[in-house]
């Protein structure tokens, strides 16, 4: 069986979408600020190398990831334009990496020892991003250590270990319009930079836009957006729009075929729990999708699915590959389309549809896909 033949559960994945979305995103940057596609976490679940390569054909500058093993899998696969990893973690390739001429984000003296260290290892200088942390309060260099950074950061560029050619931040709330973080944010990274101009740094590109800032706040652009989620499609949140309203195509479709169709009596106890009986003499599809392939199991009782012209809602528990749908009165055939979730333009659900379902965000959904499922490429 090749993926596409597979007739238990697909990913189609429309490369011709993510790329409309990529030019989609790069009209929106201002300033003539470039666009790094984020394809970490396997392309948010759409697949790492046909997602990088659709996105450097629609005029992706840089590629994003989070690991040093997946940009090294961009190189291994051929890309040679820029990427920046961002979760250091000690004891990384942080050799390879540099080697490849993969750029790493370093958010403290500990990272920035290492970079030299890797550099030395490698005989090539170290492309670093320094990271300013002006509110996430995750990765990145507390203002109150930022000088010392830049400093220890030019410091190394003297000594020929290490060329910063980024500084950059990320936002915690850019995804609810008017939050009171935001602006604290942006004032933080101007003074950042401020800092680090007066000690003499001058990178290729200052970023700090994710998609939401993208999409909402034109004055964060700087010389690089930094967009995930909007290029596969979904919207950061519905209070920013939903995908059409802002120039958006969904890449991913969820497609399973049922196992079977099956007629029952009432009072017919329905998975695992019995947390749902059948009411009547009905008909039940077996959809073979379960919390393996990423169907949450948050979404028992209420996840939508499109089967036979209709959204049904699972029936009682998703189980590790399985979940079942009341048909009531309908009828359908073991082999019949059951689409989870798609653009929603052709009735199914979305992304979307079943993070509201499972209480959960659509980046989830769709990054979750589980690795058995085949993406097949359109
Ligand atoms: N930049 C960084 C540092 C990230 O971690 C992420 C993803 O979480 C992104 C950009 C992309 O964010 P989004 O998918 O909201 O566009």
């Amino acid at each position: 069986h090749s993926p596409a033949e597979s007739r238990r559960l697909l990913a189609d994945i429309d490369l011709d979408a993510l790329r409309a979305n990529v030019r989609a995103l790069r009209e929106r940057a201002v300033g003539g600020a470039r666009l790094m596609a984020v394809v970490k976490a396997d392309g948010y679940g759409h697949g790492l190398l046909p997602c990088a390569r659709a996105a450097r054909e629609a005029g992706a500058a840089w590629l994003g990831t989070a690991t040093p093993e997946e940009a090294l899998a961009l190189r291994a696969a051929g890309d040679t334009g820029p990427v920046l990893c961002w979760l250091w973690t000690p004891g990384g390739p942080w050799r390879e990496a540099v080697e490849a001429g993969i750029d790493v984000s370093v958010s403290g003296r500990w990272a920035l020892a290492e970079a030299e260290a890797a550099s030395r290892a490698a005989g090539r200088v170290a492309r670093v991003h320094l990271k300013a942390d002006t509110g996430l309060g995750r990765n990145g260099s507390p203002p109150a250590d930022w000088s010392d950074l830049v400093a220890a950061a030019r410091a190394a560029e003297r000594a020929g270990t290490v060329r910063v050619t980024g500084l950059w931040s990320h936002f915690a709330c850019a995804d609810e319009p008017g939050h009171p973080s935001i602006a604290p944010q942006q004032a933080a990274f101007a003074d950042a930079l401020a800092v680090a101009a007066r000690a003499g740094l001058d990178p290729e590109v200052r970023h700090l836009a994710n998609s939401p800032a993208t999409l909402t706040l034109p004055e964060a652009h700087y010389d690089l957006v930094r967009p995930g989620v909007a290029v596969y499609g979904l919207s950061p949140a519905p209070e920013i729009g939903s995908p059409a309203d802002l120039g958006l195509r969904p890449v991913m479709t969820l497609r399973a075929f049922l196992a079977s169709v099956k007629r029952v009596p009432g009072g017919h106890g329905v998975s695992y729990g019995h947390t749902y009986t059948t009411s009547g003499e009905t008909t039940l599809a077996l959809v073979p999708a379960g919390y393996a392939d990423g169907v949450p199991r948050h979404a028992s009782g209420t996840g939508p699915v499109l089967v036979a012209g209709k959204w049904r809602t699972i029936a009682g528990r998703v189980a590790m590959d399985q979940f079942v749908v009341d048909l009531g009165g309908d009828r359908a055939r073991a082999g019949d389309e059951a689409v989870l979730f798609g653009p929603g333009d052709a009735g199914e659900p979305t992304a979307e549809d079943w993070a509201r379902a499972a209480g959960t965000i659509g980046y989830e959904i769709v990054t979750r896909v589980g690795a058995r499922v085949p993406r097949v490429y359109r």
